[in-house]
């Protein structure tokens, strides 16, 4: 999020903010003398005086605590605002560690800025602190526990089948991980695929989930009588990962001599216009390796996307099919979604089916593949085995 920076002046002598009151922008001085008081010992003390290009106020961005110290203008001022709003949404993208920390420093800083100004410490921590602490700290447990959990082989795959709409038939599965903690039960991939997604950790799972996906591809083929792919998800830290190509290389490439049955599945936002992404759709382009764009329209609904990168399919997003019987515009999205998909050579699959009235809307309206629990929700292997012997 961008908002404009406002300028604003203060003449000598007017006070910029107090002490005690409620901060929510900073300021970068432009023209002028700033100085910082303090009430230390109940007498106000000059703590620092700014110049041109200095920044104060700060504090009060990352936290909602009271102003600490107030400003006064010594000259005529000219000040740059940096408001809250523009710093809060970038806090919040960042990783919950850097969040933690930040937070930790903060509370660390307001408590000793207090005990030497000989306040009692104000009403910090506040309830809003304690409360973005706590789910810091679960997140890093979460995380760690992940980790611990895919060296002690908690994590399985499942299999969803991708229906040929024609035809009724399985044409292929989607690959999906399941966590299932001994301390924690089930854990939903909602949870923690996000978690590992934003930490290293998802370079070594990625690739477990190529190799276990291959091993379960290779045990299928023998219970199925036609040609099954598999769709693995791959996430933006995969695709940013230098030697992801590499990798794919060895334990994709390199295992099929024909047409290679693994189709990757990225997310639209992790489209970028960096060079990574678009050297790594070209490696594929180059091998051969199908490429599915997923969740498409839920992001951007970048059109210069689909000109720019070629996909072989592209996945609509479950949130087009949950109302489709009922709700006329997601039927005019999936119809024009399919068009524009089959026009620029692609094929379609929609996620989320979940009843007979949505897969014959589909079906009309020249859908080619289709996933949901109306067909199947997403099985172990043995179910799958079974599933392809009937
Ligand atoms: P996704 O790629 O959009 O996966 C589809 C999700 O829809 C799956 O949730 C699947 O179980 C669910 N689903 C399937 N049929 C239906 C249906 O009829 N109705 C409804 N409401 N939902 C349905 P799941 O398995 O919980 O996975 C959630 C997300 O976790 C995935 O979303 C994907 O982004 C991520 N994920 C799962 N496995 C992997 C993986 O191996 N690697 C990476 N990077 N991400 C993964
Ligand atoms: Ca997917
Ligand atoms: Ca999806």
């Amino acid at each position: 999020m961008e908002i404009a920076s406002e300028k604003c002046k203060f003449r000598a002598g007017e006070y910029i903010f107090r002490e005690g009151d409620r901060g929510d922008v900073a300021y970068i001085l432009e023209e002028g003398v700033v100085e910082i008081i303090a009430n230390i010992d109940n007498s106000p003390t000059v703590l620092n005086t700014l110049t041109p290009g200095d920044i104060f106020g700060e504090l009060a961005l990352i936290d909602d605590s009271p102003r600490s110290a107030s400003a006064l203008a010594k000259t005529d001022v000219l000040l740059t605002v940096i408001s809250k709003a523009q710093v809060k949404a970038r806090i919040e993208q960042a990783h919950p560690i850097l969040q933690l920390l930040l937070t930790v420093i903060m509370k660390h800083f307001r408590s000793e800025t207090a005990r030497i100004r000989g306040n009692k410490s104000s009403d910090f921590p506040s309830k809003l602190y304690q409360e973005k602490l706590h789910n810091s700290i679960e997140l890093i447990r979460l995380e760690s526990e992940l980790y611990q959990g895919f060296k002690n082989n908690e994590l399985l795959l499942f299999y969803q089948p991708i229906i040929e709409i024609k035809t009724q038939l399985i044409a292929g599965f989607e690959v999906l991980l399941r966590w299932f903690s001994p301390k924690r039960g089930y854990v939903s991939p909602e949870i923690f695929a996000p978690l590992a997604e934003a930490s290293p950790l998802i370079i070594s799972i990625g690739e477990w989930v190529l190799e276990e996906s291959i091993k379960a591809l290779h045990l299928l083929k023998n219970y199925s009588r036609r040609d099954l792919f598999f769709s693995i998800n791959v996430a933006e830290k995969q695709i940013k990962c230098k030697n992801f190509s590499g990798i794919i290389k060895e334990k994709i490439v390199g295992k099929f001599k024909k047409k290679i049955p693994i189709k990757l599945e990225i997310l639209e936002r992790s489209l970028f216009e960096g060079s990574e992404a678009i050297s790594f759709i070209e490696f594929c382009r180059e091998y051969g390796i199908p490429l599915v764009l997923d969740d498409f329209g839920t992001g951007y609904a970048n059109l210069s996307y689909l000109k720019k990168f070629q996909f072989d399919t592209v996945k609509i997003d479950k949130c087009f099919i949950e109302n489709l019987e009922t709700n006329h515009k997601d039927q005019i999205i999936c119809k024009s979604l399919i068009e524009l998909s089959h026009g620029l050579g692609m094929t379609t699959v929609a996620e989320g089916i979940e009843n007979q009235k949505q897969l014959e809307i589909l079906k009309r309206l020249g859908c080619d593949y289709g996933q949901g629990y109306f067909f199947s929700p997403p099985l172990p292997r043995e179910q799958v085995i079974k599933l392809l012997q009937q």
